[in-house]
């Protein structure tokens, strides 16, 4: 066995909106952890690069901790040149506020809008690196999702998609359950429900099998 160094994102990002709120998501993070547990198992050398969660870090699974996109970002460019296998499990939050308040922001008035601008794509730019490792992204898809992952898979230039169906009910998001398709170029297998750590443990087989190749 070739012993990997694998970098994981997991878990939601937090976008500051001022001192007391933030703009955030539902991901657990549970399907990122699983997967650093399953890999450092497997005996390769796993770093986690996580936003918010409730989880306690895998043993032996070196992590760093993040909330916004863009520190995610930042922890993800110190880590990422010396890894074999980049996979982007987390829920990075595509927007963040334009600006971030120094002071909480005061009850006035019947409305308040935010504007936002977009955060960088972390997956898309380890992918555009020139020496990239092989790259696995996921994504949260509600209908047509083998097309809409086979896109994403072309225009994020990546090796291999993992597409959740978030429609199907107990899956995916903040569940201990989850079923994927996994696309590759020239790949297409699907996993069925099951523990998150028994689908970490399939996906990671598919991976190892494939970037091997
Ligand atoms: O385009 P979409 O957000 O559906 O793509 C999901 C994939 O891209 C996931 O692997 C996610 O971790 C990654 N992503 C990212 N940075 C973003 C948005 C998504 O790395 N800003």
């Amino acid at each position: 066995m070739t012993k990997y160094r694998v970098l994981i994102t997991a878990g939601p990002t937090q976008e500051a909106i001022d001192p007391v709120r933030y703009i955030s998501n539902r991901s657990s993070g549970k399907m990122g952890y699983a997967l650093a547990e399953v890999i450092q198992k497997a005996g390769h050398e796993v770093v986690l690069v996580s936003g918010p969660t409730c989880l306690p870090v895998p043993e032996d699974v070196r992590c760093r901790f993040v909330k916004s996109a863009e520190q995610m970002l930042d922890a993800v460019m110190h880590e990422v040149e010396t890894v074999d296998v980049f996979i982007s499990v987390a829920a990075v939050s595509d927007y963040r506020p334009k600006e971030l308040l120094a002071q909480k922001h005061k009850k006035s008035g019947d409305s308040w809008t935010l504007e936002l601008v977009k955060n960088p794509d972390i997956l898309a730019t380890v992918a555009a690196l020139d020496n990239k490792p092989f790259c696995v992204g996921f994504a949260a898809e509600t209908e047509n999702i083998v097309e809409h992952g086979r896109e994403k898979l072309i225009r994020k230039n990546i090796d291999m998609i993992a597409v959740n169906d978030v429609a199907a009910g107990d899956i995916g998001f903040d569940h201990q359950y989850n079923s994927l398709f996994v696309l590759g170029a020239d790949m297409e297998v699907r996993i069925d429900r099951a523990l998150k750590v028994e689908v970490a443990q399939q996906l990671w087989g598919l991976i190892y099998e494939q970037s091997t190749n």
